[in-house]
């Protein structure tokens, strides 16, 4: 069973629309995953010089893995004080400028999930976006980037996906596009059908991810995307940054609309944070 409150504030494109430039972005990392760069002032400075009136930072999560295994590219379980600290001055600080958020982006790992909530449950978090980066409980697992043939990979991201967003604990699906599947289309046609199907069961809103625009990686795939169209399902842009600096750059942004508005998707502006409690 899926719960969580009815999308809100949105508007349908229709081709002969003029958008209005986004006003929330949900997607942002901070220094601790090892691969963002700058300090958090810096993104919320530039999320205000771009005229967003909503900012959720949703850093890469930590996890709590076996002791044995290090995953690089992501905070520390105790990292994570620090960042709601950080996050929690600067929403007290630019309250009249800024709607900040606290979130995390979490991969549904089954092995480590419960205690991941767990542990969320001692900190001010406030949302998850979903962003599956690799399959099973990641440890010598295969990377969703990876280019594969192999089907029963793709199934698995599916059904993986499809189990995360049942939780009812995630308020989106971030570049829910990222597996990199170079087998046969009808199968990957088929297969990310049903996914689609789900998040709209859900009420899961789908990203179209800014930053795999701009760097011209294999998502968005426009494959999914007239997929998703075709399902009624809703769509949200997430900036993903990693650079502040990156926030001033809106020709992603304007490619996305062109995108969605070729297809005639539902997008919103803004999305109801899911509670993880
Ligand atoms: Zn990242
Ligand atoms: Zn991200």
């Amino acid at each position: 069973m899926c719960t969580g409150a009815p999308a809100r504030s949105c508007w349908r494109l229709s081709g002969m629309a003029s958008c209005d430039p986004m006003i929330a972005n949900y997607h942002a990392h901070t220094w601790r995953c090892n691969h963002a760069v700058g300090r958090e002032e810096d993104y919320v400075q530039a999320a205000i010089a771009r005229g967003l009136k909503i900012f959720g930072f949703s850093d890469h999560t930590p996890y709590p893995f076996p002791w044995y295994y290090y995953s690089w590219f992501r905070m520390k379980t105790g990292e994570l004080g620090d960042y709601t600290a950080t996050i929690w001055d600067l929403k007290q600080r630019y309250r009249d400028s800024l709607e900040i958020h606290i979130g995390l982006e979490a991969e549904y790992y089954p092995g480590s999930f419960p205690e991941l909530v767990a542990l969320l449950k001692d900190h001010p978090v406030e949302y998850l976006i979903l962003g599956q980066h690799f399959l099973d409980n990641e440890m010598g697992a295969h990377g969703s980037s990876m280019p594969t043939g192999n089907p029963e990979l793709l199934t698995k991201y599916c059904r993986q996906t499809m189990d995360a967003m049942q939780t009812g604990l995630y308020t989106y699906f971030a570049h829910p596009d990222i597996f990199n599947f170079t087998g046969d289309r009808g199968l990957y046609q088929e297969q990310i059908r049903r996914l689609c199907r789900e998040a709209r069961s859900c009420g899961i809103p789908l990203e179209i991810n800014l930053l795999g625009m701009e760097k011209g990686k294999h998502y968005p795939n426009r494959i999914f995307w007239e997929i998703a169209a075709e399902e009624g399902c809703q769509a949200v842009l997430g900036c993903d940054t990693h650079d502040s600096k990156a926030l001033a750059d809106t020709r992603s942004e304007e490619n996305a609309m062109a995108m969605v508005r070729a297809l005639g998707m539902e997008l919103l502006e803004t999305v109801p944070l899911r509670p993880i409690r």
